[in-house]
């Protein structure tokens, strides 16, 4: 349990700022490691079923000739995902929380430790799937990515609006299905920018891999301006 987002044990203001005041510590010392490696690091969060592993999967085989990228996967139990990712060619470790609902910066921590670095690397981090607990843990990212598909609603962006008010990029994935959804894309977006009027908002699916090109473009640019001053 994270004994921050009350979603166990019986939680406290003290063990809140206990908790996340430690996470910060470690958070600071791999964002140093970041920097110092010019690495380009994303934080991707999401409810579980949204697309997160689908999206990446095809992210990484479309761009291994222009990214060096590895990714670290946080999920519950199995090594699912982190085999999914592997069969792309990059490497990727799988972290098991077990009863924890996401992922903090000392696991990160560790996982970096197994993980062969590069310089001008680019690390995705696929959160476990939660749209609650994750963005309370700051990894020592750049940026952090919520992905929302259009299975889940419109009105997620208003009923967890912690996760939508940090994120840098919202991508609402699987519009595909948009025909055989009550999903009211404007209504979504509109909701995203109450919570976010600064978030950049992009529609995919990657199953079919429609509007990937916004995405990969978005990622170049960003791996481009990775800590350059
Ligand atoms: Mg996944």
């Amino acid at each position: 349990m994270c004994g921050v987002c009350g979603c166990g044990e019986t939680t406290t203001i003290s063990v809140e700022q206990d908790i996340l005041s430690e996470n910060k510590q470690y958070a600071k010392k791999n964002s140093q490691l970041f920097i110092e490696k010019n690495m380009l690091v994303i934080n991707i969060m999401s409810s579980p079923g949204s697309g997160k592993t689908t999206l990446l999967t095809k992210t990484l085989s479309d761009l291994k000739n222009k990214l060096k990228s590895a990714v670290i996967v946080g999920d519950q139990q199995t090594e699912c995902d982190a085999n999914q990712l592997k069969s792309t060619g990059v490497d990727a470790i799988q972290i098991n929380t077990g009863k924890v609902c996401h992922l903090d910066a000392h696991m990160i921590g560790h996982a970096l430790e197994k993980l062969p670095i590069n310089n001008d690397m680019t690390l995705f981090i696929e959160n476990i799937g939660n749209l609650v607990c994750p963005v309370l843990f700051d990894l020592g990212e750049q940026y952090k990515v919520v992905m929302l598909s259009v299975t889940e609603g419109d009105n997620k962006p208003l009923k967890y609006p912690d996760m939508f008010h940090n994120a840098d990029l919202v991508i609402i994935n699987k519009i595909d299905l948009l025909p055989y959804v009550n999903f009211d894309m404007d209504e979504c977006i509109n909701n995203i920018y109450k919570v976010n009027a600064q978030a950049k908002v992009f529609k995919l699916s990657a199953t079919t891999e429609t509007g990937l090109q916004n995405w990969y473009d978005w990622l170049l640019i960003s791996k481009s301006q990775a800590y350059v001053n």
